[in-house]
């Protein structure tokens, strides 16, 4: 096998999905889990949708994801405690986490980056800024992974 074969036997392996980012989805709600993970899908990222904020930690640990997207209004747990838990795993307390809430007051967006989120959102999200954030986060977990 030649050079050029194996280059492109690597370059399929590579668009079947190996180097897809991957997402992990904490949200309640069903149409903004839908919302989310569609949106993320069509642009490229493999994506974990968890609608039960008890099971994220062990969803996150079983996934790995580059980036968690955590709605901090989840019943019988916050998401703001469960953002605490990811960042005293040793395994994931380096993925960043992109907040999103339904408060926009300004003392929930210290708490939230107090327990250790890089980004926030207030509910309604817009797709634009929410890509966009999602980008900017994602492009901190790769520069953190090549140091
Ligand atoms: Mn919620």
């Amino acid at each position: 096998m030649n050079e050029s074969r194996l280059f492109c036997l690597w370059g399929v392996e590579a668009t079947g999905g190996k180097m897809m980012k991957r997402i992990l989805v904490v949200e309640d709600n069903d149409l903004n889990r839908k919302l989310f993970c569609d949106v993320l899908a069509a642009n490229g990222f493999s994506v974990e949708p968890v609608a039960d904020g008890e099971m994220a930690i062990d969803r996150a640990r079983a996934f790995v994801p580059n980036l968690v997207i955590m709605d901090i209004q989840l019943p019988n747990v916050s998401g703001l405690d469960l953002i605490a838990r990811l960042k005293r795993d040793a395994n994931l307390r380096n993925t960043p986490v992109l907040a999103v809430t339904a408060y926009a007051g300004k003392g929930d967006e210290e708490r939230i980056r107090e327990v250790g989120a890089q980004g926030y959102l207030a509910k309604p999200v817009s797709i634009g800024p929410f890509m966009a954030a999602v980008r900017n986060l994602i492009d901190r977990d790769s520069r953190e992974a090549a140091a």
